[in-house]
């Protein structure tokens, strides 16, 4: 029995991969930069846009995906910037997958859409092995969370190429060693570019804006 349940779960991922290599092909011709947002409930990837969007919004075409299991809410707050947002609510799934990634791509002018980001469901485990056919993964990690979540959640940070930690306004009212949580994740993963920033104060926000904006240039 367990060995045809692992044998269907492979089969879903191979389905996967194949629709997020479309993707990434569709995503590739039309010149479009696409960034998978990943972390925890909570750890503040709306916040991070919303100010992004404001601040950079008019340096680049931007547009959003929105994944949640329900409600438009942080779709709303997206659309408040001015930037096309498409919501996709998952219901039951606890992940996006290509299969969606597709459907919301339908709903643009991807001739029109220099970087697109994806903000996934909430959640550190499935979102790692759904390929969508993004460009990178960037994990968020906010200082109000425990810092060894990368050792117990390696697979997300292995497979992003960056990681923020965010929330750093309220460092001094917290007990998280900024430090360890920085070299427990370049120990899962040496490449990650790491950034520590606020979205309430701005704190060091400008160097996570070049990374994104540079990020357009080597597609
Ligand atoms: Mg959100
Ligand atoms: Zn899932």
């Amino acid at each position: 029995m367990t060995r045809s349940v692992i044998t269907i779960k492979k089969d879903i991922l191979a389905k996967n991969d194949e629709l997020a290599d479309e993707n990434r092909k569709r995503l590739k011709e039309a010149g479009i930069l696409a960034i998978n947002l990943v972390s925890s409930p909570g750890a503040g990837k709306t916040s991070l846009l919303v100010r992004t969007l404001n601040e950079i919004g008019n340096k680049a075409r931007f547009a959003v995906i929105e994944g949640d299991q329900e409600t438009d809410n942080d779709a709303k707050k997206i659309e408040a910037t001015g930037v096309p947002v498409t919501q996709i609510n998952t219901i039951s799934a606890c992940h996006l997958d290509a299969g969606m990634m597709r459907k919301a791509l339908d709903t643009f002018d991807l001739d029109s859409i220099d970087t697109l980001f994806i903000e996934n469901v909430g959640n550190l485990v499935c979102p790692a092995s759904y390929d969508l056919g993004e460009k990178m993964k960037v994990a968020l990690m906010s200082v109000t969370e425990g810092e060894d979540k990368p050792l117990k959640y390696p697979k997300m940070f292995r497979v992003s190429s960056a990681l923020v930690i965010t929330k750093t306004d309220l460092l001094p009212y917290v007990d998280f060693d900024i430090t360890a949580a920085t070299d427990y994740a370049l120990k899962i993963n040496p490449d990650l570019k790491v950034f520590k920033v606020s979205a309430k104060s701005g704190d060091a926000l400008l160097e996570l804006y070049d990374f994104i904006l540079s990020g357009a240039h080597d597609l």
